[in-house]
């Protein structure tokens, strides 16, 4: 062999074994689930805190005295204002059935709240949106495709819709408790979900009364807790940060509600063809139970003073839903990460609510458990007090649990989790609003009520619609749907 075959020969096998090598390490990367694009949401990747670590035997609510269960019809702001329209001045209170006439009897501010002051808002508004419906042409265009699709909705009762092909069916034997629930949180982070967590679900969360009737219960009937409401899976997805941190009038819930709905039609869809039960509970009004007390029991995360769960992934920036099912499964623990303590001392919310609806007090016995009141009639007036999306968020846009994954608020959340004495949650709470301080609440309003249509951070530059659109003239009549 000369020289030149010798260099020929090293060099071909170089070529072969380089590419073996690459062959070799190519194949093992892209084997790795971590490879494929988009994959990680799906594995769970961020649903990343150790709960086991922070787990507690009882949730972080106290139970005081004798429970009831909320009354859907009236305990909902959404189901009340249902009835509304029926409301004549002159027959007053006679002018609604006796269910609404009792509550309104007990919560006379709220009568006031619901229907004196909504009517003067809705005036107010209406001249308002003409004048500066321009500002808000993007984020209300993004506010309807984020609401685009969902699933249909629950039309028949549980005896019936929950099981599959409309009634009782033989399930499938499933192995072992434990090995289902890990098969259920996989696939609900397959769903689409970020979040989830598995409770027994506690009867006196579902509500006594449905809300309007629907969902194949009968209105003014008492719903009976159906026995294949055993467990309850809690499923979470997050909202957009950037929009979030722009409320209350660049935010939209659609954001997450629409996903977090999917996810529940599906897991739903999914735990049927295996023979069991299963319903789902979704926003934005399409519930038979309360929400937040579920998401505690299944560890999810605590109620702060907003009424709102924080997550120690996500804050309260997510929304919820939950299947209520009778698939055998080990339950989670709650947890506690030191939001209650927390709360004590922190009333960022509370200042910055512009309806003043969040408490700044003690926590109060409702219905034989104690917790932070929130006053839902003055919320809820307060969305028709602003322009720009439906609703407003901005008790979660200020929470300073909802943070970017950053390292101050990393730093922030341990620190409270490992400190019993609650010491340094002065120190901490101050710091928040010092480094990021919120608006003069009055500014969040509508010019007509004395605001400035203000946004709590900078409005993304996606969602500034005068860098897009030639501005239409805001009184020129319009058909388009995004006003
Ligand atoms: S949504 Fe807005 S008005 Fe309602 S409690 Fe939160 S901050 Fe207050
Ligand atoms: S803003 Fe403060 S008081 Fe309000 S829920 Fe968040 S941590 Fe609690």
């Amino acid at each position: 062999m000369d020289r030149r075959q010798f260099l020929k020969a090293i060099g071909g096998g170089s070529a072969v074994a380089g590419s073996t090598g690459l062959w070799f390490f190519g194949t093992e990367a892209g084997r790795s689930p971590d490879s494929y694009t988009g994959m990680k949401n799906r594995e769970g990747g961020y649903q990343t805190f150790d709960r086991k670590k922070w787990a507690v035997s009882n949730p972080t609510y106290d139970k005081v005295g004798p429970t009831s269960r909320a009354d859907g019809r009236t305990d909902v702001i959404f189901a009340r204002m249902g009835y509304l329209r029926r409301y004549d001045k002159e027959k007053g209170l006679d002018s609604f059935p006796p269910h609404v006439r009792d509550y309104y009897t007990k919560h006379p501010e709220d009568l006031e709240l619901d229907i004196t002051v909504r009517r003067e808002i809705h005036q107010k508004r209406a001249e308002d949106v003409k004048k500066y419906r321009n500002e808000f042409i993007l984020s209300k265009a993004w506010s309807s495709a984020m609401g685009a699709v969902g699933p249909r909705g629950v039309n028949g009762p549980p005896e019936e819709w929950d099981f599959p092909r409309g009634g009782a069916s033989t399930p499938y034997k499933m192995k072992d408790p434990r090995q289902t629930s890990r098969l259920i949180k996989k696939v609900s982070h397959q769903c689409g979900s970020t979040l989830v967590g598995i409770a027994e679900l506690n009867p006196d969360w579902v509500y006594k009364y449905p809300m309007n009737g629907g969902r194949g219960f009968k209105a003014n009937e008492p719903i009976e807790v159906p026995e294949h409401w055993k467990y309850a899976i809690v499923v979470g997805v997050p909202m957009s940060w950037d929009p979030m941190y722009a409320n209350p009038p660049y935010g939209t819930s659609n954001d997450a509600y629409s996903l977090s709905r999917i996810v529940a039609y599906r897991l739903t869809a999914f735990i049927k063809s295996l023979g069991y039960a299963a319903r789902p509970h979704t926003p934005g009004a399409s519930y038979d139970l309360m929400v937040p007390p579920i998401l505690v029991d299944a560890g999810i995360g605590e109620q702060g003073r907003h009424s709102i769960v924080i997550t120690p992934e996500l804050g309260c920036n997510f929304r919820p839903s939950i299947v209520t099912t009778n698939i055998p499964m080990e339950a989670d623990k709650p947890i506690d990460i030191g939001v209650q303590d927390f709360c004590k001392t922190c009333k960022i919310c509370a200042e910055q609510c512009p309806s003043g609806a969040i408490s700044k007090g003690e926590k109060e016995t409702i219905r034989g458990y104690e917790r932070y009141a929130l006053h839902s009639s003055k919320c809820s007036n307060f969305w028709s007090s602003k322009l720009g999306n439906m609703g407003c968020r901005l008790c979660v846009a200020v929470c300073p649990y909802t943070r970017k994954a950053n390292w101050l608020h990393k730093a922030a959340l341990n620190v409270t989790m490992h400190d019993p004495t609650g010491l340094s949650d002065h120190a901490l709470a101050g710091m928040q609003e010092l480094l990021y301080p919120g608006q003069e609440p009055q500014k969040y309003y509508m010019p007509s009520m004395g605001g400035e249509n203000a946004s709590y951070r900078p409005v993304p530059w996606w969602l500034k619609t005068e860098d897009f659109i030639d501005l239409p003239d805001p009184e020129e009549p319009t058909t388009r749907s995004s006003e």
